[in-house]
């Protein structure tokens, strides 16, 4: 399975490396036209709002809603996380607009910047480790989208379909069975 990783700006190294570890063959995408061989995307984390220049800047944002449109999975976490919302929190402009969820970006305040916790995830079977970095929560979910995960009562993992999304960074781990969730979702594309 060939999984591609945005590499416009953020932990795409790392991505890779977990994509690996979970059976999966992880490449950089840096032109739109790599996604013609590629079975699913990851959308890193870093800053929403360079990835998101970045992605008009390069044609990305048409490539993916056309790369969705075909049903082909997209993994967002943290900053990628709010690059797939249809609301953002504040008024701000959505980029990709492709999950039916309002996100608030920076959520967690300065006290809880940055953080680890154990997570319960639907669809895995023991708590997983996740590492929380100026992370969004997502503030509310249309009704075709799947909550997977809360903590202290806020949703920090969601799925719609073939789309996934996580607060956290779960490419800063060894722990990589979010990705290999992700996996199996492009398998099943497939
Ligand atoms: N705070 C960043 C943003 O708003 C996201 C942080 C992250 O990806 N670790 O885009």
């Amino acid at each position: 399975m060939n999984i591609g990783v945005l590499a416009l700006q953020g932990a795409v190294a790392e991505h890779i490396r977990s994509i690996g570890l979970a059976g999966g063959h992880g490449v950089a995408v840096k032109q739109p036209q790599q996604l013609g061989s590629v079975d699913g995307l990851v959308i890193p984390g870093g800053e929403s709002t360079t990835i998101g220049k970045l992605m008009r800047k390069y044609g990305f944002i048409d490539a993916l809603r056309d790369f969705s449109q075909a049903g082909k999975p997209i993994f967002g976490t943290c900053a990628g996380l709010i690059v797939l919302a249809e609301r953002l929190d504040g008024g701000e402009e959505p980029h990709l607009g492709l999950m039916n969820m309002t996100v608030a970006r920076n959520a967690f305040g300065r006290q809880r910047e940055s953080f680890e916790t154990d997570l319960d995830v639907q669809g895995i079977e023991s708590p997983l480790r996740a590492v929380f970095i100026r992370a969004p929560l997502i503030k509310e979910v249309g009704d075709d989208v799947e909550v997977l995960a809360s903590y202290k009562g806020e949703i920090v993992t969601a799925r719609q379909g073939h789309l996934l999304a996580a607060s956290f960074h779960p490419e800063l781990t060894d722990d990589y069975r979010l990705h290999g969730l992700f996996l199996d979702m492009a398998r099943q594309a497939r």
